[in-house]
């Protein structure tokens, strides 16, 4: 008999720590690195949530609230449906966890069941397939390719869809692309799936907030309202008011799906800490006044990081829509060798090769299913984003 669960046998270890110990590694020896792979702003807590925290810990409210969530914040989330997304939620129908990823882990253990098929579009969030696995479920990816902008297409969609599929899981604006659906592009997927009524949707709209020039953020059940009986809206706090510590996501959908879930959180977490949801009350009922400050420069970030990055030979880096990822391609590296000797067989020697001659850490493109490519997270200062690109530019300029 072995000692570890068989269900570890099905997940992988997370791909990106053998780059991100690296890192840490050549750090401690003294090196001078740049990290371009954290998923977090690099910019503080507002001070108006800090202070309802503050507030929260003076007042006492400092013990168990209801396993998925206080009153006060179920109700600021349904606001906030009805105020950005046009959506009618009950707090009934809305569940708060710790961190959009436990809500998101929280609905796969409430629906999966062995044979269960999930439908992911590649490149993905790096958790959702391990997600799927542990719930017992099959991940069933579809590739959005850089010439659709990294986005998949209906036709797409339809082929991938076969009786045993349960979930759709989409993601817009994406980590780790940063691309958003538009309007119509997603009125396509969602008239497809009106077609398959035991296909359920469950949209991860972390980024909603992070969209950028004309593009303009839409969920599913808002685009397709005949779908609101089986999608799951998930957000969170973590990336646009810079609360990814404080560990608050949510979600809203068919209230006996909220109580399965429910029912999951109440046997491992219970509720999630008292005194966060106390600040997310105040994100998400407060100004809203940073969010387009943050936006501007998150807008300028991006646009110097793409514009240094389709400079350098052998990379192809399209402007995506919206969170603070991009994605280039490195196609035309691959095979080549560095001026350090290592031979870019693939994104992962590419990036381990980056790392070691320059010092820039990047996240390789196989942990999010879709080589060869790489991550870069613009979420760092304008001098760092220039002192990488600068270095970037010189290891592709001495492949051989
Ligand atoms: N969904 C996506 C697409 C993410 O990128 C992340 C965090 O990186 C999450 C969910 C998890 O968010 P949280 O920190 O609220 O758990």
């Amino acid at each position: 008999m072995t000692f570890l669960s068989a269900t570890l046998d099905r997940v992988k270890p997370s791909p990106t720590i053998a780059v991100t110990t690296r890192a840490a590694e050549l750090k401690a020896q003294g090196r001078d690195i740049i990290g371009l792979g954290a998923g977090e702003p690099d910019f503080d807590t507002p001070d108006n949530i800090k202070a309802a925290a503050v507030q929260a810990i003076h007042d006492g409210k400092t013990k168990y609230t209801a396993v998925d969530g206080i009153p006060e914040l179920k109700q600021a989330i349904c606001a906030k449906f009805k105020r950005d997304n046009n959506l009618d939620y009950s707090p009934a129908q809305v569940s708060v966890g710790t961190g959009g990823k436990q809500v998101l882990y929280n609905a796969f253990m409430a629906t999966l069941n062995p044979g269960d098929e999930v439908i992911i579009p590649a490149p993905y969030w790096v958790s959702y397939p391990d997600m799927v696995l542990l719930g017992g479920g099959t991940p069933v990816f579809v590739e959005g390719a850089l010439e659709r902008g990294y986005k998949i297409t209906a036709d797409q969609l339809e082929a991938a869809i076969t009786p045993q599929t349960k979930w759709f899981l989409f993601n817009s604006p994406s980590n780790p692309t940063g691309a958003g659906y538009s309007w119509d592009e997603l009125a396509a997927l969602t008239e497809v799936l009106l077609k398959h009524p035991h296909v359920w949707v469950m949209t991860d709209d972390m980024y909603e907030h992070l969209a950028y020039g004309t593009f303009t953020f839409c969920t599913p059940a808002e685009v397709e309202p005949r779908l609101y009986d089986r999608t799951l809206t998930v957000n969170g706090v973590s990336k646009a008011y810079a609360m990814t510590g404080w560990r608050i996501g949510y979600a809203a959908g068919p209230e006996a799906l909220i109580k399965a879930m429910r029912k999951v959180q109440s046997q491992s977490t219970s509720n999630p800490c008292t005194i966060s949801q106390w600040a997310a009350v105040e994100a998400l009922n407060g100004t809203q006044a940073f969010l387009k400050p943050n936006n501007d420069m998150f807008v300028r970030r991006r646009d110097l990081v793409v514009d240094a990055l389709n400079d350098c030979p052998g990379i192809q880096c399209p402007r995506p829509e919206g969170a603070f990822y991009v994605y280039p391609s490195i196609k035309d590296c691959i095979g080549r060798t560095s001026h350090g000797g290592a031979l870019l067989k693939d994104d992962e020697a590419f990036a381990t090769a980056l790392l070691d001659e320059t010092g820039v850490a990047v996240v390789f493109g196989a942990a999010f299913g879709l080589s060869p490519h790489f991550r870069v997270s613009y979420a760092t200062s304008d001098t760092a984003l220039i002192e990488a690109c600068a270095r970037i530019r010189t290891f592709c300029e001495g492949l051989r």
